[in-house]
């Protein structure tokens, strides 16, 4: 399946949950979630159980659309993750947190992954130097990543980084906002990623 390009307040609905895709939008009472709690279509509000099976991939689809990535590239994840030391749950959410757009979106030089995306694509951004134009590429520790000088008069940067103070900036993260560059401290742990998710369902999901 490839990757949903739909009105994405739809999919909020859908996983019964805020999941922050529509930049400042979300911190508003505009939020569609806020004004219609349930899920979206004519049987929308209809209470349903929902099987094992159901649970187990509404979990999977909500992580996956949370970060943008295609079904196939989520399972690529998956597979890296289960040939990591460790639980292979964290160490999905710690890959799909190491992506350059996830990176450019949390240090607040996007308004959201999807903005990220677009403006990593458009030659924006810089990785220890180099100038990098791919989405999912994976920082590491110490990478640093830098606004282009040709770049940093870009509004929608600019109105991202102006927003970023309200959200505020994970802790492995640093930002010198004034010269539009972060570091990469550390890559996180499963407590350091602010992500209501229970990942062991998706390793449940995949290991069926
Ligand atoms: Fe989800 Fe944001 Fe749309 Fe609200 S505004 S439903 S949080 S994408």
């Amino acid at each position: 399946m490839s990757r949903y390009t739909g009105p994405v307040c739809k999919i909020c609905r859908r996983e019964g949950a805020k999941l922050f895709l529509k930049g400042q939008r979300c911190y508003t009472d505009k939020c569609a979630f806020e004004r219609r709690n349930y899920a979206p279509g004519e049987h929308g509000q209809r209470r349903t159980r929902m099987s094992e099976y159901k649970i187990h991939l509404r979990e999977k689809q909500k992580v996956r659309r949370i970060y943008g990535v295609s079904e196939k590239q989520f399972r690529i994840y998956y597979e890296m993750a289960t040939r990591k030391k460790g639980v292979a749950g964290e160490n999905l959410l710690v890959l799909l947190e190491s992506r350059l757009d996830n990176i450019v979106y949390r240090m607040g030089f996007a308004s959201s992954r999807q903005e990220a995306r677009q403006l990593i694509g458009h030659g924006h951004f810089l990785v220890n130097g180099r100038k990098t134009d791919i989405p999912s590429f994976l920082v590491s520790s110490n990478d640093a990543i830098e606004v282009r000088e040709k770049s940093k008069k870009a509004l929608p940067i600019l109105s991202a980084l102006d927003d970023m103070e309200r959200q505020g900036i994970v802790e492995w993260l640093e930002l010198d906002k004034e010269n539009m560059k972060g570091r990469v401290k550390a890559l996180p742990e499963r407590k350091d990623i602010p992500m209501p998710v229970e990942e062991t369902l998706i390793v449940e999901f995949y290991s069926k």
